[in-house]
């Protein structure tokens, strides 16, 4: 669908009421257009209904809507719901909505594919095709806030980016979706319910402290060695552990807000004890916490979550470490929802 009238929607508030006065209308109706974009999510401008016909067409004949599309969606038996989400340009991504007794999660997709390498995800087997846009973002947490009152009878409670793609690698976008996610004049929600979890961008994580941002912060960690971390997550050579660990101590010392180590335990790849003894060392820089996280299998086998042995030997020795620690059971393996699972299987 080709089109050469712009996106409503890349003009912010001052810029709405601007092209109301040079249409010869008032400043206001561009207040009154920018809460049916945003507060009100709406679709078309024909859902406008403050506003006259004759405004309507305006808009219409000045202005494309290039609102997400959910494609297709799929419900676990265990409450997860995946959807599968058409962008205007006809790309897919994918994000998932994970609901428990107390809260309901959206995890939500930051880029088009993916162009890190880390080998145990699906995502890393789709080549990046562009970043998502601050209202690509936006519209998928509208999308699973509305699932979630409709399936779950409650709005919306947290959201993560840890969906396809490197939310650090998309920074500027990923900032501004978080600004209007927790602006009253959008959804609303804390910052504090909000995770941005990253494979580690050292340099983007400083930025990240010195914009002072009030989310909170996770690190796809996998491994506390160079060389394991390496062979699991090739661009660990260019972003090795030593510099990653003074861009965290840096986070913590600007934000005082804790780090969450997300973490796999593989078999034969990080399940010995000089593999904990490694990340106790690591935890140690910056205060921590860590989430070992289930293995959901992608298709060519090649890990294999670790036994119950190696994953007790992790939660006894940290805890005597005083480091906290969490294990994580998936949710929504059944329809490929679940982290690392995201790859567009259709
Ligand atoms: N690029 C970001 C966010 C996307 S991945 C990041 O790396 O953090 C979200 C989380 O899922 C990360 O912690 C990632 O390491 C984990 N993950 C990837 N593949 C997985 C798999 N097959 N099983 C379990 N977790 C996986």
């Amino acid at each position: 669908m080709a089109t050469t009238k712009k996106d409503i929607r890349a003009l912010n508030k001052e810029q709405l009421r601007e092209f109301f006065v040079k249409q010869g209308d008032k400043a206001f109706r561009g207040n009154q257009v920018y809460e049916w974009l945003w507060s009100k999510s709406a679709h078309t401008f024909e859902d406008m209904t403050n506003l006259s016909l004759e405004t309507r067409q305006m808009l219409e004949d000045n202005f494309v809507i290039n609102h997400i599309h959910v494609d297709t969606m799929q419900k676990s038996n265990d409450g997860t719901i995946k959807n599968a989400v058409r962008l205007h340009d006809g790309l897919i991504v994918e994000s998932v909505l994970i609901p428990t007794k107390t809260r309901t999660t959206a995890c939500v997709s930051s880029q088009v594919g993916c162009s890190l390498d880390c080998r145990f995800c699906a995502t890393s087997r789709l080549k990046r095709m562009r970043n998502l846009n601050p209202d690509e973002i936006y519209d998928q947490v509208v999308a699973i806030d509305k699932e979630s009152r409709l399936y779950h009878n409650r709005p919306l409670s947290n959201i993560v980016f840890m969906g396809m793609g490197e939310p650090l690698m998309n920074y500027n976008n990923v900032l501004k979706a978080i600004d209007k996610i927790t602006s009253p004049e959008g959804l609303g929600m804390s910052p504090k319910r909000i995770v941005v979890s990253t494979s580690g961008v050292p340099k983007m994580i400083k930025k990240m402290a010195d914009d002072a941002v009030k989310f909170k912060l996770a690190v796809s960690l996998h491994s506390a060695r160079d060389s394991v971390r390496t062979s699991i997550m090739p661009f660990n050579e260019t972003f090795p552990l030593a510099d990653l660990r003074e861009a965290l101590v840096y986070w913590y010392e600007k934000t005082k807000n804790r780090i969450t180590y997300e973490y796999v335990v593989w078999q034969n790849i990080n399940d010995k004890k000089e593999d904990v003894d490694a990340l106790i060392q690591f935890c140690k820089f910056a205060p921590s916490k860590v989430n070992l996280i289930e293995y959901n299998p992608i298709d060519d086998g090649e890990f294999q979550q670790a036994d119950n042995k190696a994953i007790d030997m992790y939660v006894s020795m940290l805890e005597q470490n005083n480091i906290t620690v969490t294990v994580r059971r998936s949710r929504g393996k059944d329809i490929d929802a679940a982290c690392g699972q995201l790859a567009n299987k259709k």
